[in-house]
């Protein structure tokens, strides 16, 4: 029963007599119980001074100092003021003699000879109230830990909203003023800078929007690792491929050391390319303009270690430690200049977790560069694996296909509607669920991109009607939504759609998709 607070409890036993106090410990000897010894008053004292008593029995009759003698210097000493003491009396003629201090704690007398129960009964009620005292002391510290950790993380919370407050607003004023200029002068020599400008901005609102989002999923454990076998070298190339502008915007040079055999991971492609390419991504953001980036692939037993050292702003020791919390930032002019949201090591650790890795990082101190290193098991044995084959190509040739965009925000449908038609295909637009059907009725298209919260009829409804109708049995329909989370997906996979992007559409992966549409031929009917 006794088994949470394992402190152990002590009582004092005091007596003349070295017989007397023997046969107390034995009546009162027990498990989590220690039993302090006292021939004499001043003995008595001296172990008090060393040890918290839950219950002092003490002989009254003794030579120097007697029974009542020491209760009275315990009451008048604030450190054993309060322990309960139980008197052990030869006779009648003790209760006649006034205690002072009797008020001051629990008191209690027992005749000798003593009665084995009695004592046993009696000094169990001090044993369960002590213990009871020390749970309570345990719990209050505790909730007074919680209260701080709680007090914190609320702090953290704040200043994460205002960063991102400040962090949101950030790109907008930019993309606010480029729309202006481009109205003003939409053919000038400006406007391709400012739609440059303007595009790069967006990428930011939207990996700040994605970040958010993977922490919220993370935190909750809702993101699932799509497994699949994938090479150490396609992994870093992806992530090279993402931080690469930022790399050379800040004039910064990239070396690779990566070996010529392919070493094969166990993992999501997506989010291992994720987990290095953000640490790129910090390299280039935390270094002068003009540093040096190294990324290098190592074997160490059945480990990968992958590794990213940068010549830049470096880590102090303090800071080291904290750098993988969520909402840490260094508070120095890049952390600030860059904009970040102190997320990204954060959602880093715990995606290198998921994949039975860790995350380790370095620096000699300020001014002296970092390095990170992310330690992941290698897959099982080393068989061959078919070549992944991706496909990348966006301006592969592809064939023109009919596409039918359903969306009730109009600018978005449209400028979806655009950029397929930049590429050469034809699209036509429907803004509720009951204008899809009807429109797919006459347009037959091969591919929907088919947006899921519609005025009428959800998406969901319009998927599951059109794949009712024989005719679309086979097109490929293309959820587009905000929500991404997991029982998006499913819901999406459910209701019969082939695929489900988040909005704002990665046109890439959207063309990627469409190149593997074939038109239909259809008979002129
Ligand atoms: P963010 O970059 O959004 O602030 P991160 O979680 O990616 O958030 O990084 C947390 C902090 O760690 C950054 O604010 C930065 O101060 C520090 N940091 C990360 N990478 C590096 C690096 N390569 N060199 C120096 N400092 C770094």
């Amino acid at each position: 029963m006794h088994n949470s607070p394992n402190e152990i409890i002590y009582f004092l036993l005091v007596d003349d007599l070295e017989e007397n106090l023997l046969s107390l410990e034995a009546l009162l000897r027990r498990d989590g119980l220690v039993l302090l010894k006292a021939r004499s008053g001043p003995e008595a004292l001296e172990l008090l001074l060393k040890h918290e008593v839950a219950l002092a029995l003490l002989d009254v009759q003794m030579p120097g100092m007697d029974g009542f003698e020491l209760a009275e210097l315990m009451r008048g000493t604030e450190r054993t003021r309060h322990i309960p003491i139980i008197f052990l009396t030869a006779g009648a003629a003790d209760y006649q003699r006034r205690f002072r201090g009797y008020e001051t704690g629990a008191v209690d007398f027992i005749q000798k000879p003593i009665e084995a129960d009695i004592l046993r009964s009696k000094s169990q009620v001090f044993f369960d109230l002590y213990y009871q005292q020390l749970l309570l002391i345990r719990q209050r510290d505790e909730l007074r830990r919680n209260a701080e950790a709680l007090l914190e993380a609320d702090r953290r919370k704040d200043e994460f909203l205002a960063t991102l407050a400040h962090e949101l607003r950030n790109p907008l004023a930019p993309i606010r003023n480029g729309l202006q200029v481009l109205r003003m002068s939409p053919d000038s020599n400006t406007a391709e800078q400012v739609r440059t400008m303007m595009e790069r901005q967006i990428t930011h609102l939207v990996r700040l929007i994605d970040d958010l989002l993977d922490v919220a999923r993370v935190s909750q454990g809702k993101i699932d690792l799509h497994q699949e076998r994938i090479s150490v070298q396609s992994v870093l190339t992806a992530a090279v491929e993402v931080s690469h502008p930022l790399i050379e915007q800040r004039k910064h040079t990239l070396t690779m050391n990566i070996p010529e055999n392919d070493l094969w991971l166990e993992g999501d492609s997506t989010r291992l390319a994720q987990i290095i390419g953000n640490l790129l991504n910090n390299a280039a953001k935390y270094t002068p303009e003009g540093g040096a980036i190294t990324l290098s692939a190592t074997t160490e037993g059945e480990d990968v270690l992958l590794s990213v050292t940068d010549n830049g702003l470096g880590i102090s020791t303090d800071m080291l430690p904290k750098i993988f919390e969520m909402f840490t930032q260094v508070d120095n002019d890049l952390s600030r200049t860059q904009g970040g949201l102190g997320i990204g090591l954060a959602l880093v650790k715990r995606l290198v977790e998921m994949h039975h890795g860790n995350i380790t990082a370095h620096s000699d101190g300020l001014g002296h560069g970092s390095r990170f290193t992310v330690r992941l098991p290698l897959a099982a044995s080393a068989t061959a694996s078919p070549a992944a084959t991706n496909p990348t190509n966006a301006d592969a040739a592809t064939a023109p296909l009919r596409v039918l965009i359903v969306d009730d925000n109009i600018p978005s449908a449209k400028t979806t509607g655009w950029m397929l038609e930049l590429i050469g295909h034809q699209f036509i637009l429907a803004h509720d669920g009951h204008a899809a059907l009807e429109t797919a009725n006459t347009f037959l298209p091969d591919v929907v991109l088919l947006d899921i919260g519609l005025p009428g009829m959800n998406g969901y409804d319009v998927c599951k009607t059109l794949r009712k109708d024989a005719r679309f049995r086979d097109t490929l329909i293309i959820a587009q939504t905000g929500w991404g989370q997991e029982r998006d997906r499913q819901l999406a996979t459910d209701a019969g759609f082939n695929h489900h992007l988040l909005k704002p559409i990665d046109f890439e992966k959207l063309s990627e998709q469409l190149a593997l549409v074939k038109p239909a031929v259809r008979n002129a009917a």
